[in-house]
Parts: C-alpha cells; structure tokens; sequence
C-alpha cells in the first residue's frame, strides 16, 4: 500500500527547493521529504559493428550504472536507464531503454535529458566506431596481405554534449552532470580536465580494478572544487553517495 503526496504550493525555483522539478506521487518514507526526481541514468558499453556479426567494445559490466538505478529508485525517483549490452536485470520501478552504439546512446539520452533533472553518466561510451559498417560479413580475400586496416571516427561525447546543455532557463534549476573517468595513470588531473571539458558537476574517478568487480574506491571531484574520497566499498554503497549528491 502506497501513500500519495499531494502536490506542493508553487514556489520559486531553487537547486535546495527542487521546485520546478517533477511533483508526480513518490512512496512515503521516514525522514525529511525530497522532491522527486527524473534521474537520467547510462550503463554498459556500447558496441561499435565492423560488420553483421563483428563489433569493438569493453569491458564494461553495467553494474555501477545499475546500481545507481536502483538507488535512485529506492528512493522514490522516477529513472530512466539507458542501457549498451549487458545481461543485468532491470531494477524495480526503473523505465529501461536498450541501446547498441554510442550514436544509439546519443538519441536515446538526449530524448530522456529533455525531462530529467540530473544525468548520471555511468555508461563506458566506445570512443570512435568504425567508419562504415559493412553490409554482411567481411571477408578475407585469398592471396591478400597478413595486415588489414580498420578506418575509425570519433564518437559523439554524449556527457559532453549534454553537460553543455544542462541549464534549463526559465528561472529552473541546472541539471545536475555527474560523469565518470576511469584512468589508469594521472588519474586526479584527468579527472579534473574532463571536470571542466565536459561540464559536469562532479567526475567520480576510478581506475581499471573497478570494472567487472563487486567492490570499487572511488574519488568524487566537484566543480566547487570538493574533494572526497571513498574508501573500497560496493557500488550499491557508492551509488547511495551518488544519488545523495544529485539530490542536495
Ligand atoms: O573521456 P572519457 O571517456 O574518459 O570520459 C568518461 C565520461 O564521459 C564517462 O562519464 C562516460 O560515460 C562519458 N563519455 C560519453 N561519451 C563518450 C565518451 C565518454 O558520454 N563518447
């Protein structure tokens, strides 16, 4: 049995009121009342096809984006989860699009970013893609040389484009941008540049241990120049924090 809200007075919009923000019905909890949300979220890779049955990608398992899924529907937030490949099961009460490319990933977010109120870009998005996919299968022709050549273009940056985008006008609160970085080395500066290139409100950087696996530490940096490490935890733990931030 679910309890209803009834919707608030209009008041002026503000990021800590949230007024502007979605006013549907969210269940009753215990605790201090927060406006519900449309939390954006990404997972998985994406897959970049060569040709029908070859494609590049990573190896992104889709957990952490998942996990902020369903935190954020724990809550009480209507999520949309824009997914690549990936064989998780849908979180309870989460609206799942499934896309295959970048390009895929592109359409399906910016139609969902249109009503959201924070974007949470967990997705490990393929960097370039084949220039053309060739029809059927690619085949080797006999007598040709040991070597082939893959001609690759670059990617839409999906967080990019929708961090430049993320103000709303009409007095109405910025859309909060969290993105990831997963490096391997200067992992604190590039973190901070990608802070900055693709104008998110925080960057939570981690490094290659984290894909696969149960547990990650993560580093959280803000663009008011916050700092906040977490030690090793479960990403269901690390998204709690994640929904946190684009709560506040
Ligand atoms: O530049 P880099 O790939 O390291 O940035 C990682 C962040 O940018 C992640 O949040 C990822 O989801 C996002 N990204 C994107 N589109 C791309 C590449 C990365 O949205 N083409």
């Amino acid at each position: 049995m679910r309890s209803v809200l009834r919707p608030p007075a209009p008041r002026k919009a503000t990021r800590r009121n949230g007024a502007g923000r979605s006013t549907a019905p969210r269940p009753a909890r215990s605790g201090p009342r927060r406006p519900r949300l449309h939390v954006l979220v990404t997972a998985g890779p994406t897959r970049e096809h060569i040709d029908a049955v070859r494609y590049l990608t990573n190896e992104s398992s889709g957990r952490m984006g998942f996990a902020v899924a369903e935190a954020a529907a724990r809550r009480g937030h209507r999520v949309t989860l824009v997914a690549g490949p990936v064989h998780l099961p849908t979180p309870a009460g989460v609206t799942r699009i499934d896309v295959v490319s970048a390009r895929d990933m592109l359409a399906a977010a910016r139609t969902a970013f249109r009503s959201a109120d924070a974007l949470v870009m967990a997705a490990a998005v393929a960097d370039f893609r084949p220039r053309r996919r060739i029809a059927g299968k690619w085949r080797k022709k006999d007598g040709d040389s040991e070597t082939a050549v893959l001609e690759l273009v670059r990617n839409p940056d999906i967080l990019a484009t929708l961090g430049r985008a993320k103000g709303r006008g009409g007095g109405l609160p910025a859309r909060r941008v969290v993105g990831f970085a997963l490096e391997t080395g200067a992992g604190e500066r590039r973190a901070l540049a990608k802070l900055r290139r693709k104008n998110a409100d925080w960057i939570v950087l981690n490094d290659d241990s984290a894909l696969n696996a149960e547990r990650a530490s993560v580093i959280l940096f803000g663009s008011d120049g916050s700092r906040r490490r977490l030690r090793p935890r479960t990403k269901r733990e690390i998204a709690a924090v994640l929904v946190d931030l684009v709560e506040r």
